[in-house]
């Protein structure tokens, strides 16, 4: 039994080390395909409910890996704010977003905003000369530039937060609070920060048809925006009824596969010229 345990013992340090080695390798293939620049983008269309048009577009990072296929953001983004590679990371979103956007005609108008993510950690005063410097593709992307921040980043100095969103509104950068209600003190985000858009949390909307309760809360949120001059943006919409609902709620406007779901550029070209 001894022996067993033992064996035990070393194929799970075995496991544990294959683990790491796994994890590191990652790291280093993202680093790479940062330098590189093999990550792609993809833009999925906002929706202005009351007219139907395209408003905006939600910039979302894409990694094909060789070996691996497609890596979900939702695995590599902590991967890169854990090992700093979060700022080379999103430098790169921004630059190629602005680039290909450009390019496609898009940012002359056509779009009202372009929502890019922005990571927690790095919710900084750093994001400051980030946004601001005078390079040609940042000056064409700025004036539609809508940075989406968790009610988590905005909260953990809400001083410093408010500083950071001040300075940048003033270069004409809008903010928007993404997931909002899923932190734990929304209504202080509000009372505190100039933010522009609240994004509605897609767990609500999820049950906007079949639970009071959920409408009832969504109803609310739209109304608070409302009440702050605010933009509310439905994310997640999967279903027609999801849209009809948000539409008679006066909800602002709205995204979700039901409408498109993320798109490469040239297909965001497409739709945006029919
Ligand atoms: P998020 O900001 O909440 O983005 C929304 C996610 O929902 C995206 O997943 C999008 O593809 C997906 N989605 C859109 N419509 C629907 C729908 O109708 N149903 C469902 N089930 N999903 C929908 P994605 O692209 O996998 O991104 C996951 C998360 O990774 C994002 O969540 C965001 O937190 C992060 N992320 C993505 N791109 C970036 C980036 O460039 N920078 C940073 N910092 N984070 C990013
Ligand atoms: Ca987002
Ligand atoms: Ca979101
Ligand atoms: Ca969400």
């Amino acid at each position: 039994a001894k022996q067993a345990g033992i064996g035990k013992i070393r194929f799970y340090n075995a496991e544990i080390a294959a683990q790491q080695n796994q994890h590191l390798a990652l790291v280093e293939a993202l680093k790479q395909a940062i330098q590189q620049q093999q990550l792609s983008l993809v833009y999925q269309p906002q929706y202005h409910l009351a007219s139907g048009e395209i408003c905006g577009c939600e910039v979302l990072v894409r990694w094909q890996h060789p070996q691996l296929g497609a890596v979900s953001p939702a695995q590599f983004i902590p991967l890169a704010e854990q090992h700093h590679l979060i700022e080379p990371l999103s430098n790169l979103v921004l630059k190629q977003a602005s680039l290909e956007l450009d390019q496609a005609g898009l940012l002359n108008g056509r779009l009202q905003q372009v929502s890019i993510n922005i990571s927690a950690s790095e919710f900084h005063t750093d994001l400051i000369p980030r946004l601001t410097r005078d390079v040609a593709w940042l000056q064409r992307l700025r004036p539609f530039l809508q940075i989406e921040i968790t009610e988590t980043a905005a909260l953990e100095d809400l001083h410093t937060s408010a500083e950071v969103i001040k300075t940048l509104a003033a270069v004409g950068i809008r903010f928007s609070i993404d997931d909002f209600g899923t932190g734990y003190s929304s209504l202080s985000l509000l009372n505190d920060l100039p933010i522009d858009e609240i994004k509605i949390d897609k767990s609500f909307i999820d049950h906007i048809v079949d639970s009071p309760r959920s409408h009832a809360i969504v109803e609310t949120v739209i109304k608070l925006s409302q009440a702050f001059q605010l933009n509310s943006v439905a994310e997640g919409v999967e279903q027609a009824a999801q849209a009809a609902v948000l539409k008679q709620l006066n909800c602002h406007s709205a995204q979700g596969f039901y409408f498109s779901k993320p798109l490469p550029i040239d297909d965001l070209q497409q739709l945006l010229q029919q």
